[in-house]
């Protein structure tokens, strides 16, 4: 490890490990550091990815896809169900080789790599972030560099040592649980999705197959329900209704943001991303291939702030711009979804989840989707005027 770098990104996930290998394409020093012991464990995640926003990141080995799903479906705990066709084709991954795999990418651009190595803080001069202070294998080092990338995932603590804000609010902080089941039945090419009041307020469930009579069963609740009954009494009570004979082959625990991206992204010598920049889709959550882009866009960001020779926040900034023009209008409206199916009542749900089924979905957006809803639900029209406005938006 040298006592100076371009650029040190903090954390291997997904995000870290495109960020880094960017940056080092582009002929920059790049130290990339991870914490754990080892890159890609323990998975906590149900390891669901897109084909499209995948393939510019990595080749998609065959070997470490556990399922191929065409399918989606929606259901409710009365038993109703609406099969919805997927945006495009999705796979069930084996995320620790998948997060190894993009950090050995990021290895051979010419990225330092070092596990067991924190960052724990940062080294500012008159504002300005200069480099990091790390514990690695037990020594502490001050490493110098001209930009810090904070790729530290929900709990991300760099964000907030360079003045960012990331606290996001109670209610729009998802709380998971989740266990790998064995010995279940399920379709190999199905996702399935869960919602209700009593089964995950303010979130969701979902059934994500991992093949050979595995699957990833887990749920997200909003964090301000979850002091009163935990997650995982909520999955609990799930797993016995629909799996009552399931093995529980593994258990993880997690939360994720459900804000939308931060509005500041970036600081003097910083920049955020991933789930660290709360970059996850704000309805499901998904953050694995947002994270990626993220730290695509910002790379591209900072390697003309490189070439200019100017890391300030100003500098920085399009990266902001870049990711506001892409998703700013699309997240906001993905976040109104999730409030007004959090508001809805069950009875209600039910009612719109039978009418969907009724409609030919394969041919329908989802703004058009809503659209039809809202003709046979107009009482919604009292309730909700974004719901509209958002359905709108979807269709251009
Ligand atoms: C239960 C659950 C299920 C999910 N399912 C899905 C899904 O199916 N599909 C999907 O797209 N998304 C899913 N997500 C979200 C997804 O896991 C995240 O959005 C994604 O991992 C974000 O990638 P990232 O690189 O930003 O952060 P992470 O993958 O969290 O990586 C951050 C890394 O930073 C390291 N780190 C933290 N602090 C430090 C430090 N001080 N020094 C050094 N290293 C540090 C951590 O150890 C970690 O390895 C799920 C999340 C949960 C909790």
């Amino acid at each position: 490890m040298l006592s100076h770098y371009d650029a040190v990104v903090v954390g291997a996930g997904p995000a870290g490990s495109v960020a880094a290998r960017k940056l080092a394409q582009h002929g920059l020093n790049v130290l990339l550091i991870e914490k754990r012991q080892e890159i890609g464990v323990p998975v906590r995640c149900a390891e669901a990815i897109g084909d499209e926003p995948t393939r510019p990141y990595i080749d998609i080995d065959p070997r470490w896809i556990n399922a191929t799903i065409t399918r989606y479906a929606i259901c409710n705990s009365a038993g109703d169900h609406v099969n919805v066709p997927p945006a495009g084709l999705t796979y069930v991954v084996d995320r620790k080789v998948f997060d190894w795999e993009l950090a050995h990418l990021a290895s051979k651009a010419g990225a330092h790599i070092r596990t067991r190595t924190s960052a724990t803080n940062l080294i500012r001069e008159n504002g300005q972030v200069t480099g990091v202070r790390i514990t690695s294998m037990g020594k502490e080092y001050a490493i110098q560099c001209r930009l810090v990338i904070a790729a530290d995932g929900t709990e991300s603590q760099v964000a907030r040592w360079g003045g960012l804000n990331t606290v996001p609010p109670m209610a729009d902080f998802y709380v998971g649980f989740q266990y790998l089941l064995g010995g279940i039945r399920v379709d190999p090419t199905r996702c399935e999705y869960h919602v209700g009041t009593a089964l995950a307020p303010g979130g969701y469930a979902w059934v994500f197959p991992k093949g050979d009579d595995t699957a990833n069963v887990g749920l997200v609740i909003s964090a301000n329900h979850a002091a009163e009954v935990s997650a995982q009494t909520y999955l609990d009570r799930f797993v016995a209704r629909l799996f009552p004979k399931a093995n529980i082959l593994g258990a993880v625990a997690g939360g994720i943001p459900a804000t939308g991206a931060l509005k500041k992204m970036v600081a003097d010598g910083l920049m955020v991303v991933g789930d660290a920049a709360h970059q996850a889709d704000p309805l499901t959550a998904g953050g694995i291939n947002l994270g990626m882009i993220g730290a695509d866009m910002a790379a591209q960001a900072a390697e003309k702030a490189f070439d200019a020779g100017d890391l300030s926040a100003q500098a920085l900034s399009e990266y902001e711009k870049l990711w506001r023009d892409r998703f700013g209008v699309q997240h906001r409206a993905l976040y109104q979804i999730r409030k007004i199916i959090a508001s809805m009542d069950d009875a209600l749900f039910g009612k719109l989840i039978r009418t969907a089924a009724q409609l030919p979905l394969q041919d329908m957006g989802l703004g058009e989707i809503l659209l039809a809803v809202l003709r046979h639900h107009p009482q919604l029209l009292l309730e909700s005027r974004k719901l509209i406005t958002t359905g709108l938006v979807i269709m251009k």
